[in-house]
């Protein structure tokens, strides 16, 4: 049997890490429920908004509706990113370059904390598109 020996951060910045998504996790959530009881109040007073082309919905608040709606798929994907964050410090692959297997500089982690890829890939990456 061989012994595989598996890059990984220590236990105490994973740990930091961990608090640091969890935190981010929770704000998320509550920005996003927020934001779901607001669209609800929306939808009660524009009940058509949806179904209908009636111009009887103001303007306004269809793009005030819009905003919401954009708002929530960006912050849906960032707690995507960060549930999926915190599956890889479950599993121990987390801070682990998905491109490279590297460790992601831990520079990089404080700023995103939810990064997949290293500074290095990340660069690449942004040549190559
Ligand atoms: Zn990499």
């Amino acid at each position: 049997m061989t012994i595989f020996k598996r890059k990984k951060l220590d236990k105490k910045s994973l740990k930091e890490f961990q608090q640091l998504l969890e935190k981010e996790k929770k704000e998320l959530e509550e920005k996003i429920t927020e934001l779901n009881n607001k669209e609800k109040d929306m939808a009660i007073k524009t009940p058509d908004f949806m179904a209908s082309e009636d111009s009887s919905v103001e303007a306004d608040e269809v793009e005030e509706l819009n905003n919401l709606l954009s708002l929530k798929l960006v912050w849906e994907n960032d707690l995507d990113r960060i549930n999926k964050a915190l599956e890889r410090i479950k599993k121990e692959t987390y801070g682990i370059c998905q491109k490279c297997g590297e460790l992601i500089e831990t520079e990089r982690l404080k700023i995103e904390p939810a990064a997949q890829i290293c500074s290095k890939c990340l660069r690449k990456k942004n040549i190559d598109v």
